[in-house]
């Protein structure tokens, strides 16, 4: 027999056969898991937009970014130890104030004032203090905030707080000091950014906010970096943070000064005498000896203050309020000083203080 004549219903050993209501029921299986896949697929993509969506609402910049203006109340007789640093910033003031004066010699006053120098030796508080002596508005640019993680929230968020910064000076009429701290991580050197590549086009936006922004459009721009060396050179040409000033840590007069001063400070706030301080070039002489900046004299003076309050806590039969002696100031910087070693030590606080 020849293929042709092959009987077609005839079963060929190995395949599969299957009846007609059989085939129907499949089909019907088939189509209705194709309909759950396709209805699983819909709602996969209803959630991919909405995240899509929620993305790019992030990438647009929060408008909610908290910015705070401020009216500073620090002043220069505040600032103790650093006369030639206020002679020097007197000049990029006179910039911002007699800018006419400058042109009128053919010399183009200061865009921006870069303050470097170790930490806690007063450069916010330099900040602070011209803030209030220009009578501006002071506005310091929060880091954490600004640098996001989302691609290009950051330059949105930082381009967002320089208008803020422009809009409060065309709402009210008085500059706004745009004050940038730890300068040295928003204004990294560029190229070396790698995984941060977002403060690449920080520095971008800077560099374009300074160029585009004539003298008499309001801000005035301060930063300040315990590394200068860490900062992008672009940022220091003429025209952009073109004045700079080294803050040092004080000499042996300069934490003397310091020292009269912040107590001053502080009686003042507290509207009465807290210091009964006879020695005060002995406790000068020790808290130079151990290498205190203002910061850290600030906070001995914060500490001998707790002890006081202490004690009136503690010992409230006595009549007298107690004041802070030369015997609890030098026990409270041995003490200051001892944690202060450790902790240079070990890397981490291992004491009371
Ligand atoms: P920096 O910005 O250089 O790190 P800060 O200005 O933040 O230092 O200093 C912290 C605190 O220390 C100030 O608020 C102030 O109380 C005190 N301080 C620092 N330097 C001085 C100074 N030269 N004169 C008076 N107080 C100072």
């Amino acid at each position: 027999m020849t293929n042709k004549d092959e009987d077609p219903n005839k079963k060929i050993p190995g395949e599969f056969y299957i009846s007609s209501d059989e085939k129907d029921r499949i089909i019907d299986k088939f189509v209705s898991e194709l309909l759950l896949q396709s209805e699983i697929i819909k709602k996969q993509r209803n959630a991919i937009d909405h995240y899509r969506k929620k993305l790019e609402e992030k990438e647009a910049g929060d408008p909610s970014i908290e910015i705070v203006v401020s009216q500073e109340e620090t002043s220069y007789n505040d600032v103790g130890g650093l006369d030639d640093v206020l002679y020097k910033i007197k000049h990029f003031e006179y910039g911002m104030t007699h800018a006419g004066t400058y042109t009128h010699f053919g010399e183009t006053p200061p865009k921006g004032l870069l303050m470097y120098g170790p930490p806690g030796c007063g450069k916010t508080m330099i900040a602070k203090a011209m803030s209030n002596e220009l009578g501006c508005w002071f506005l310091e640019i929060p880091l954490s905030t600004i640098i996001s993680e989302y691609v290009g929230k950051a330059e949105k968020n930082l381009n967002n707080a320089l208008k803020m910064a422009k809009k409060t000076y065309e709402d009210s009429g008085t500059k706004v000091m745009v004050f940038v701290d730890e300068a040295e991580q928003m204004f990294r050197k560029k190229g070396r950014n790698v995984g941060h590549e977002v403060i690449d086009r920080c520095v971008n936006v800077w560099l374009r906010t300074m160029d585009g922004m004539g003298s008499n459009e309001g801000l005035i721009f301060v930063a300040a970096t315990n590394y200068l060396e860490s900062i992008e050179p672009a940022l220091l040409r003429a025209g952009r943070f073109d004045y700079l000033i080294e803050i040092p840590k004080p000499t042996l007069a300069g934490v003397e000064d310091i020292f009269v001063k912040q107590m001053g400070v502080r009686e003042r706030k507290a509207e009465r005498q807290i210091y009964c301080v006879s020695e005060i070039e002995n406790i000068s002489g020790r808290m130079y000896d151990v290498g205190m900046t203002g910061a850290d004299i600030t906070e001995v003076l914060k500490r001998a203050s707790l002890q006081c309050i202490r004690d009136c806590i503690e010992n409230p039969i006595v009549k007298d309020i107690p004041t802070v002696t030369d015997s609890l100031l030098m026990k409270v910087i041995n003490d200051y000083d001892r944690v202060q070693k450790q902790k240079r030590k070990f890397g981490f606080d291992v004491g009371n203080g």
